[in-house]
């Protein structure tokens, strides 16, 4: 079974222009050999953090959210051709923002995923419970049908990654405990082999929810978990910094 490489993504939201997208580039300066690192800054900054003067070029880029559609009348969207063109290789899809707040469903998940693997971008497909659905013991119902509805546009082999993210941890400060994140990895990783069976040991799985560069170590440290995306501590170099030592 071959074990992925470990992962440090960090999410800004709509959080930083293309100022302080390139201060945040200055500040991090290089990286450590050993993680693949990711920033996904707001789509309109890429440019910024394409050119951020001292921004180590083995921090990948990505866009927090693309349209499914190849091109047309859809103001305000932006297409998985001109995220590359602008520089992302890497697209999170189906982030609980986006289906909590802009009512995205898992058929959306699925037709942005086959579009952005069309272009040969890597989506970071988002799954995650909400307290509520927690609460009902509905962990492995939610997380199996989101899954099964991405994976349904991805050929074995492809080339993703997936981030559990439950709805109650993404910035609030309440964090998954390590055994928490263990037994969803482990439901994710299983339902992974189960469509696309050895395959899919390469296929990254993240944590994400309030991590920090206070408990970035014990997350990452917990039985499949291969990696964290980061929402709020992402945006300070420092903080950044911390967590990406930590992996
Ligand atoms: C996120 O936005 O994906 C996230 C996990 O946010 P936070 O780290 O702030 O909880």
């Amino acid at each position: 079974m071959s074990t992925p490489r470990r992962v440090v993504a960090g999410n800004w939201k709509m959080n930083h222009g293309p100022d302080a997208t390139r201060s945040f580039f200055e500040a991090l300066g290089s990286v450590p050999d050993g993680p693949r690192v990711a920033i996904f800054p707001p789509a309109i900054c890429l440019p910024a953090a394409v050119g951020a003067p001292g921004r180590d070029a083995r921090i990948e880029l990505g866009v927090q959210n693309v349209h499914a559609a190849e091109s047309g009348a859809y103001t305000g969207e932006t297409s998985v051709a001109m995220a590359a063109e602008a520089g992302a290789g890497l697209v999170l899809v189906g982030h609980s923002e986006r289906r909590h707040v802009f009512g995205e469903t898992d058929a959306d998940v699925a037709a942005k995923v086959a579009r952005v693997l069309q272009h040969g971008l890597e989506p970071v497909i988002c799954v995650g419970e909400t307290l509520d659905q927690r609460k009902a013991g509905q962990l492995e119902a939610v997380l199996d049908r989101q899954i099964r509805a991405a994976l349904a546009s991805l050929p074995a082999g492809a080339r993703y990654m997936v981030a559990y993210e439950p709805v109650w941890a993404i910035g609030t400060g309440e964090t998954a405990t390590p055994d928490d994140a263990a037994e969803a990895h482990g439901l994710l990783r299983a339902r992974l082999r189960e469509v696309h069976g050895g395959d899919s040991d390469a296929v990254p799985i993240l944590y994400g929810g309030s991590v920090k560069p206070g408990n970035a170590a014990d997350l990452m440290d917990a039985l499949g978990v291969d990696g964290v995306l980061v929402g709020g501590a992402s945006l300070k170099a420092e903080d950044f910094a911390g967590i990406i030592a930590a992996a």
